[in-house]
């Protein structure tokens, strides 16, 4: 493997450049129709580049907000043709029995979940599925919890009740759980007889403004993230944002990192908004983590729908995220939170973006304090040598013809370009800037 690296690294000058401007923000629309009751252990720290003064706006991103007098839910549409689906979020979603039965299709369901988050929402789902619907039987599959299970072998356990349940092809498959249980539960919906209906319902922030939208599935094998998968779409996505009451301190910080990346990539009304309100979110407040969450799934949903199957756009979704799987591949799965690893992976791309000439010192500066703020590092474990990274850079998806394609910021705040067509030096010179050696 190491024999390619060289020549992978290298920028090459016919390579792939989509410069993305920023967006309005998409409408979002008002369920009018839908009743609706009701840093612990982070890894090390270490200060990325030299302190910089910071700049702040005091401006929101606009907002669609429910009539506060109708128990509405708010819904943000994936428009994919005769694919789409809606986003529903609001408090207390797994109460209403009927907006997830609505989405069921046949009589067997098959709930996959984790041993820790099935003591705290199975019953409840299970209550949900089957109020007032006699004909639906409820099969679930308790997996172990980690990233470290996102495997193979874990992902058989799910084929193989499905099997022992005789589900069939009318079957619907239910993710309950964070992103690992999401794109396991989705891809074996997608393999399971060739396809079976999904709905994800996330329940921690990351798989909540992220990963449970747009349909990316998968698993990760030893050498690389999420290596192995499929494109597939759920029927709903089904956000209560109550379940976050139950999240660790650390994972939601995880989450984080993911509303930061809208914000830097296509968004500047949101990162300023974050900026103003990042401690509003780590303090759980409901509107502040509502609004969090419906402004990420309206730029995921955008995206998507511009490029479902990752031609260029939807790659910018992966700002960091080169860096960042590959503190996760290096460290051993599950040792750095996800988040964790796209915070360090985005100061690292804001680095080369910088040092590339693309943005100024203040949003390299800003996007630094942000993730500071939020608790997440700004900096990989020192355990990461430069030929680490080299190494599981060589494997990731955006490697085309030999070529290592980035996301980048590039311009004002909001903007960036996913392309292959930079000087290495500047990756050479950021892995330098982190790397011990
Ligand atoms: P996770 O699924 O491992 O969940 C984090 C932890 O929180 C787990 O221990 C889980 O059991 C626990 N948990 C879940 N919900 C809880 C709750 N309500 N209360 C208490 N504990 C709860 O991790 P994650 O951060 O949700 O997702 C990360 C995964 O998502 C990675 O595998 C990443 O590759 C993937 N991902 C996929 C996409 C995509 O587009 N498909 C996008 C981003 C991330």
């Amino acid at each position: 493997m190491a024999a390619s690296h060289s020549s992978l690294l290298a920028a090459a000058s016919s390579s792939s450049c989509a410069t993305i401007a920023p967006r309005l923000p998409r409408a979002t629309r008002v369920a009018a129709s839908l009743p609706s009751p009701a840093r612990a252990s982070c890894p090390s720290l270490r200060a990325a580049g030299r302190p910089l003064r910071g700049r702040f706006v005091a401006s929101a991103a606009p907002t669609i907000q429910p009539p506060a007098e109708s128990r509405v839910s708010t819904v943000v549409d994936v428009d994919l043709g005769d694919r789409s689906y809606p986003i529903y979020i609001d408090s207390g979603l797994l109460n209403e029995h009927d907006l997830l039965q609505r989405h069921v299709h046949g009589k067997k369901v098959l709930v996959v979940t984790n041993t820790t988050v099935a003591p705290l929402y199975l019953e409840k789902v299970t209550w949900a599925l089957t109020h007032n619907n006699p004909n639906v039987s409820v099969e679930s599959v308790i997996l172990p919890d980690g990233e470290e299970y996102k495997d193979m072998d874990t992902l058989m356990k799910v084929f193989d009740k499905s099997v022992e349940s005789r589900l069939d092809r009318r079957c619907t498959f239910i993710a309950l759980g964070g992103g690992v249980i999401g794109d396991m539960c989705g891809f074996a919906a997608a393999a399971f007889l060739r396809g079976v209906n999904f709905i994800q319902i996330p329940t921690t922030l990351m798989a909540q403004v992220d990963s449970s939208v747009g349909g990316k599935t998968g698993i990760n094998h030893p050498l690389g993230k999420n290596l192995i998968g499929a494109f597939y779409q759920p029927q709903c996505v089904l956000i209560d944002t109550d379940t976050l009451n139950t999240l660790p301190d650390r994972e939601l910080a995880s989450g984080i990192a993911e509303v930061v990346k809208y914000g830097l990539i296509r968004d500047a009304p949101f990162f300023e908004w974050q900026e103003k309100n990042m401690s509003a979110l780590l303090a759980r407040e409901p509107s502040a983590l509502a609004y969090a969450i419906k402004r990420s799934c309206e730029n995921k949903a955008e995206v998507v729908s511009q490029d479902e199957k990752e031609s260029g756009l939807r790659a910018t979704l992966n700002l960091g995220h080169t860096f960042g799987h590959a503190i996760e591949t290096g460290t051993g799965y599950g040792a750095w939170l996800h988040g964790e690893a796209v915070a360090a992976g985005t100061v690292m791309a804001a680095d080369m973006s910088h040092r590339l000439g693309w943005i100024d010192e203040s949003i390299k500066k800003r996007t630094v304090d942000i993730l500071e703020q939020a608790n997440l590092p700004i900096a990989p474990p020192e355990t990461m040598t430069v030929e680490k990274f080299k190494n599981i850079m060589a494997v990731d998806k955006k490697v085309a013809d030999g070529l290592l394609r980035l996301i980048l910021l590039k311009g004002p705040l909001g903007s960036c370009v996913f392309t292959g067509d930079y000087d290495r030096k500047a990756l050479d010179e950021t892995l330098h800037a982190f790397c011990a050696s």
